[in-house]
């Protein structure tokens, strides 16, 4: 009978000293501009990965890789990680600090020096975006990204707790929002748990959550996605007030905009905060299908 393989032990991650080391080296001085809070511990880098499920085959998007805490970890489980930095210095040492540390898989990375806003064009195809966000943008990367690129199928992101909340809310919620009508209308967001302030560098004053989401099919529908977001976007400007008067101005009066709703199958005075995408999806529709 022959020994079982001993399994392969663990590689190392970045933690707390290794992290204060590679800033030094480049003189890096986290600025919370650009939302940098880097992860010094290896336990959640280890958690973040495994609750993103990614299969081997995949090719990973990372958005602000910082000093490569995250690419390890996923440069361990998936085939490509493809990681875009705003900031030219820590886009420049990551591939140094990755042929250090999995020299073996340094091959595997490629890194694009852009804001994650901008970005249309990446080296290679990502199914998954894995990301700890940087804080202030998170919500329109997530967009931008699910809009611009369709083989992204699934993913999990860092962001604040609160704002995690918002992005998986559903209608009715004190929290449902902007952010939480336009996720849905690319994909299934859920709340896959939060993390604490202390396993970053510098802490932020807040916990973070994580948001994994699965894309879906968006409503179906003769409107845009542009048209859609419209209406989203009118009635939370005014969240209070019913849908006949918060669409009043995108429909062109609020009696054309009851019409609108009234078609769409929507009770002109429940708040934008209680109809979801689907919803809004018939509202827009109404619309066009009034002025064709
Ligand atoms: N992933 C690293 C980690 O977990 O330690 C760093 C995460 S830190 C919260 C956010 C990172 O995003 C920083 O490296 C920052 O420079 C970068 N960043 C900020 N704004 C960005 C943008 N618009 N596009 C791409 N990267 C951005």
């Amino acid at each position: 009978m022959t020994a079982p393989e001993p399994s392969p032990a663990p590689q190392p991650l970045l933690g707390a000293t290794e992290i204060r080391r590679l800033a030094e080296e480049i003189g890096v001085r986290p600025t919370k501009t650009l939302g940098q809070n880097f992860v010094i511990d290896g336990n959640t880098i280890r958690r973040i990965v495994a609750a993103a499920k990614v299969d081997p085959t995949e090719t990973v998007l990372e958005v602000g890789p910082g000093l490569g805490s995250l690419t390890l970890g996923l440069l361990d489980a998936a085939a490509r990680v493809v990681a875009v930095e705003i900031d030219p210095v820590l886009a420049a040492k990551l591939p140094s600090t990755v042929a250090a540390f999995r020299p073996a898989l340094a091959g595997n990375l490629d890194v694009v020096l852009s804001d994650a806003m901008r970005v249309t064009e990446l080296p290679a195809e990502p199914t998954a975006l894995v990301a700890n966000l940087p804080y202030n943008v998170a919500v329109p990367v997530v967009l931008h990204l699910l809009e611009h690129f369709p083989s992204l199928k699934h993913g999990l992101v860092m962001v604040q707790d609160e704002v995690a909340d918002r992005m998986v809310a559903g209608p009715g919620s004190k929290t449902y929002g902007v952010p939480s009508v336009k996720g849905a209308w690319y994909s299934q967001m859920r709340k896959a748990g939060v993390i604490g302030m202390n396993v970053f560098w510098p802490a932020p004053k807040i916990s973070s959550g994580l948001v994994e989401f699965t894309r879906r099919e968006p409503p179906k529908t003769h409107a845009s996605r542009e048209e859609v977001f419209a209406v989203i976007d009118a009635a939370f400007a005014q969240r209070r007030k019913t849908l006949r008067a918060a669409l009043a101005g995108w429909a062109g009066g609020a009696a054309q905009a009851e019409t609108y709703l009234r078609q769409a199958g929507v009770d002109p005075s429940a708040r934008g905060e209680v109809i979801d995408v689907i919803a809004y999806a018939r509202i827009a529709e109404a619309k066009i299908s009034a002025t064709v």
